[in-house]
């Protein structure tokens, strides 16, 4: 065989192989100006949330007919009148409870999945639940196929997930009108909450809860616009 004619055969064995390996990603530019543009110049700047967003590929994470704004600057559908959160607010929220290796977090409103799969890179165990069973059973199909260390449950969050607990941190996508006592209960002394707090389709208040060894304290960061936390009954 001549010389040319082997490399060509061997270039067509090897290159879809080696386009595996480096990860032939058609979004990753977008992804690196997302993280570039919508989290680091804003201010974000813990180095895992960092690494975390500039890895999971977002566009996985919304239907097929929104995924040319995956990596856009705002939320998105994702059906049954959801919506995945806008980057920087997944980031900001991954920020504010300085997730570490070790960590167990529990989140509340699973949705597409992505605030989890952020949470997945960077902590031991992400434990998450979501009310809309349809929306629960594909984000744990995505997330099952993604990670080993993500449990997805489908139910009332208000309740927590008592017999996973207690949590290192608890991260809620959905806009109560008060602070669920349950979760508070299952955060560790010491442990942080992120929960955006108001009425539905009005602009809320995201909050930080810090649990003290006799009480907790809360903390109002900004201003922000959530799907609203429903209930079962
Ligand atoms: N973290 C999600 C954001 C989804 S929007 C993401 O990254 O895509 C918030 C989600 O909270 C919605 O899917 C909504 O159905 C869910 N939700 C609302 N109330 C809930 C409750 N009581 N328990 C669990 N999930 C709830």
């Amino acid at each position: 065989m001549k010389k040319t004619t082997l490399l060509i055969l061997l270039s067509i064995f090897l290159l879809p192989g080696l386009s595996l390996q480096t990860g032939n990603d058609p979004y990753s530019s977008s992804r690196q100006t997302m993280v570039r543009e919508q989290i680091r110049a804003r201010g974000i700047d813990h180095q895992p949330t960092l690494a975390a967003m500039e890895k999971v590929p977002r566009h996985l994470f919304v239907p097929p007919d929104q995924r040319r704004f995956a990596y856009a600057d705002r939320p998105l559908p994702i059906g049954f009148g959801q919506t995945i959160s806008q980057p920087f607010i997944v980031a900001y929220m991954t920020q504010i409870i300085y997730p570490k290796p070790g960590y167990k977090v529990l989140e509340i409103g699973t949705g597409s999945g992505y605030q989890a799969a952020i949470l997945a890179e960077i902590v031991e165990h992400v434990y998450t639940i979501e009310i809309v069973p349809e929306l629960g059973r594909s984000a744990k199909k995505l997330l099952y196929e993604l990670y080993n260390n993500v449990r997805v449950q489908i139910g009332d969050g208000y309740y927590g997930w008592a017999e996973a607990g207690p949590f290192d941190a608890i991260v809620v996508t959905a806009a109560a009108g008060t602070i669920p006592p349950p979760l508070i209960e299952q955060l560790k002394t010491g442990g942080k909450m992120i929960i955006p707090v108001g009425s539905p389709y009005m602009t809320q208040q995201l909050m930080l809860v810090e649990k003290g060894t006799r009480r907790y304290t809360t903390r109002s960061l900004m201003p922000v616009r959530f799907v609203p936390f429903t209930r079962s009954n």
